[in-house]
């Protein structure tokens, strides 16, 4: 067994690491300024010159195939690039990707969407849930019926992540008579957009579709196919989620270790108190024991096993331990820790997030007891 990370792989690490220290988290005052003043995180053009800077610097495309331009550094390398991008707060990510999905497009779909995506030019969102169907997707009731030469879709989708910005989506609505089905619809092809406020910054939005033509050529993969195409792009996001968090963790942790050491209480650095020490140490433990589960799954896809069982466990441990951590990180710095004066109460509504999307901390227990009652997976293994 070989934990170890190739020479060229802890470049990579430490030049993200130095790239996010040196360019990206000196954003991070101008990002809560913005946010407190009801303002985008990052002025459009800030990001595009980070990107750019990224860019050159050869950070692009990280886990996009070779021929498409991309770096396709495998899902180790993304998961750990995750880690080192969740040390700050800004909502930073390196350009040059495009949702999974699209890759199952045909040419000219992939001329379209998937090309002007990864370079940019394009932004999607992925919308499945609806007011009455968020973890039973099976239960979507947006509709397309097919008339000659084009489907036409109606129906509200609600929670989708970028929907005010993107200029396409890819829907899943049930499609007579063949079931759920994957369309690919342009927004001036007529869909709204509708922001929802939350309590973090993460502003996903509702989508309106009424009486929307879409050409047949639109339909990504085969009609009554969707509902395999949306599991696809969720599962492969899934240990993604947990590796983001784990950064975001470890830059709190040591900000509280730091504020232990020097913050007095009652005659003594607070780090000296064992109740702050229990805080501290169950932190790091947690945050190690999400971090080789989330590696677990990532190695599980660069291998092409199964990673569905490893992915939920890695995702529903991932958002637990953040979620506690950002918690205890909080207690550690007492007052200042709920104040706006520092990132933590930040933090802490958005990790709130990781236990509801992309499949609920109850949906992920399910999903693993059902695997271990059905026989889908077996305890007592090891790298099998
Ligand atoms: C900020 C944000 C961004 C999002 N982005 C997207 C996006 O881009 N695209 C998209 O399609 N969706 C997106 N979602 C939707 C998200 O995936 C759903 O909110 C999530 O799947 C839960 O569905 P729900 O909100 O309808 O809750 P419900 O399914 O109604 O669940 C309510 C409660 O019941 C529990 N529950 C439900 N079923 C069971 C069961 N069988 N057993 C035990 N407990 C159960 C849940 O765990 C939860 O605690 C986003 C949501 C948020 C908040």
């Amino acid at each position: 067994m070989d934990f170890s990370l190739t020479t060229e792989e802890r470049q990579i690490r430490d030049t993200v690491r130095s790239f996010v220290e040196k360019e990206v988290m000196p954003l991070e005052p101008e990002v809560l300024r913005n946010e407190r003043e009801g303002r985008p995180a990052l002025d459009a053009d800030v990001l595009r010159d980070l990107r750019a800077k990224a860019r050159k610097s050869g950070f692009w495309g990280i886990n996009t195939p070779e021929e498409y331009g991309g770096a396709a550094l495998g899902p180790i390398m993304s998961a750990i690039i995750a880690m080192e991008l969740g040390r700050t707060f800004v909502p930073f990510s390196f350009g040059g990707s495009a949702d999974n999905i699209l890759y199952a497009g045909t040419d000219e779909q992939k001329r379209r969407y998937l090309i002007p995506t990864i370079e940019g030019e394009r932004r999607s969102c992925f919308a499945i849930t609806e007011p009455g169907a968020g973890s039973d997707a099976r239960n979507i009731r947006t509709r397309a019926v097919r008339d000659g030469a084009e489907w036409i879709v109606n129906g509200e989708k609600t929670f989708i992540t970028g929907g005010n910005e993107a200029d396409f989506v890819m829907v899943f609505a049930v499609a007579e008579p063949y079931g759920v089905t994957c369309f690919l619809v342009d927004r001036d092809m007529g869909w709204r957009s509708e922001p929802i406020p939350t309590m973090g910054q993460w502003g996903p939005a509702s989508l309106v579709f009424e009486d929307v033509r879409v050409p047949e050529e639109n339909v990504l993969g085969e009609p009554g196919r969707g509902f395999e195409l949306a599991m696809e792009w969720i599962g492969q996001g899934r240990y993604m989620i947990p590796a983001r968090a784990i950064g975001s963790a470890e830059r709190m942790l040591q900000m509280a270790v730091d504020y232990a050491t020097i913050r007095k209480s009652m005659g003594r650095a607070i780090a000296e108190y064992q109740a702050i020490q229990w805080m501290i140490a169950d932190s790091q433990v947690e945050i190690e024991a999400a971090k080789w589960l989330t590696l677990y799954a990532a190695w599980r896809v660069r291998e092409g096993l199964d990673a569905r069982h490893a992915s939920s466990i890695a995702k529903l441990n991932g958002a637990v331990m953040a979620n506690q951590v950002v918690d205890r990180v909080l207690q550690i710095h007492g007052g200042m820790g709920y104040t706006k004066e520092l990132p933590i109460e930040r933090w802490y509504r958005e990790l709130r997030l990781l236990r509801i999307f992309e499949g609920t901390d109850e949906i992920q227990r399910r999903t693993i007891a059902r695997n271990l009652i059905k026989g889908h997976a077996r305890l007592g293994l090891i790298g099998e």
